[in-house]
């Protein structure tokens, strides 16, 4: 089975087309690890694909956020104007949607799926001290997650944890081979605001059988995502940070 993995597509229309458009051919399912909404500005065509193609997902921070199901007053103020505006803007079913949207871990016969961690759906697994104690809730091979907005991962291997590397800035993806003996934390990174320093959309691909897991970064149109956060009248800051990947 081959598995396109997405996550944090955050209403990013444009990227998530970009997206598709690269991957196309390569995967049998689609899978993701939540956050659809908040941040950009088509939140109601990003959450009407989701409904038709997404296999199994699992709720952000911001699509609670946007369902009303969450306190975000914890959210900075760019998010907090974002969500309100998302939740003006969507009609109920897709708020419905969202508040439908399950808990992390989903688990499945190979693989189990988190928005922040396995332990936590609001943890931001930043550094390897964090993952390191994670062990305990790995219950798969194979873990995805994503929050973060920065692609890479890790995985336990004799000797302790060792992180897995994303593409270079002037690479397209980045080749795991996955071991069977040894367990693997993997974040595709975010498809509608990455936050690695790369602005390009990201993603994975995962072939079970195969036992590969490729990290990809594909170019999209910026300035069409930016220009539609613009006219929204959502922060400005939202649609310069695409530009930095930050
Ligand atoms: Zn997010």
């Amino acid at each position: 089975m081959r598995r396109l993995i997405l996550s944090d597509i955050h209403a990013n229309l444009e990227a998530l087309e970009a997206v598709l458009r690269d991957a196309q051919g390569t995967y049998d399912e689609i899978l993701c690890c939540g956050d659809f909404a908040g941040y950009c500005a088509s939140p109601a065509e990003v959450i009407d694909w989701a409904r038709g193609n997404v296999r199994h997902a699992v709720r952000g921070n911001h699509d609670r956020g946007c369902a009303g199901t969450a306190d975000i007053s914890d959210f900075n103020l760019p998010a907090r104007v974002a969500t309100l505006w998302t939740r003006s803007q969507l009609p109920r079913e897709d708020l419905d949607w969202l508040a439908s949207l399950p808990a992390g871990p989903v688990f499945a016969e190979e693989f189990q799926l988190c928005h922040g961690s396995p332990a936590d759906e609001d943890e931001y697994l930043l550094s390897s001290s964090l993952v390191e104690p994670l062990d305990e809730f790995m219950l798969r091979p194979v873990c995805f997650v994503g929050h973060t907005h920065i692609q890479g991962g890790w995985s336990w291997q004799r000797g302790g944890l060792l992180p897995l590397s994303r593409p270079a800035l002037t690479e397209s993806e980045r080749i795991v081979d996955l071991d069977p003996d040894y367990l693997y934390l993997i974040n595709p990174g975010s498809v509608g605001q990455p936050r690695d320093r790369d602005p390009r959309a990201a993603y994975a691909v995962w072939d079970s059988g195969e036992r590969l897991l490729t990290f990809r970064r594909v170019r999209y149109d910026i300035r069409a995502a930016q220009s539609r956060i613009l006219e929204a009248g959502l922060p400005e800051l939202l649609a310069e940070r695409l530009a930095f990947g930050r």
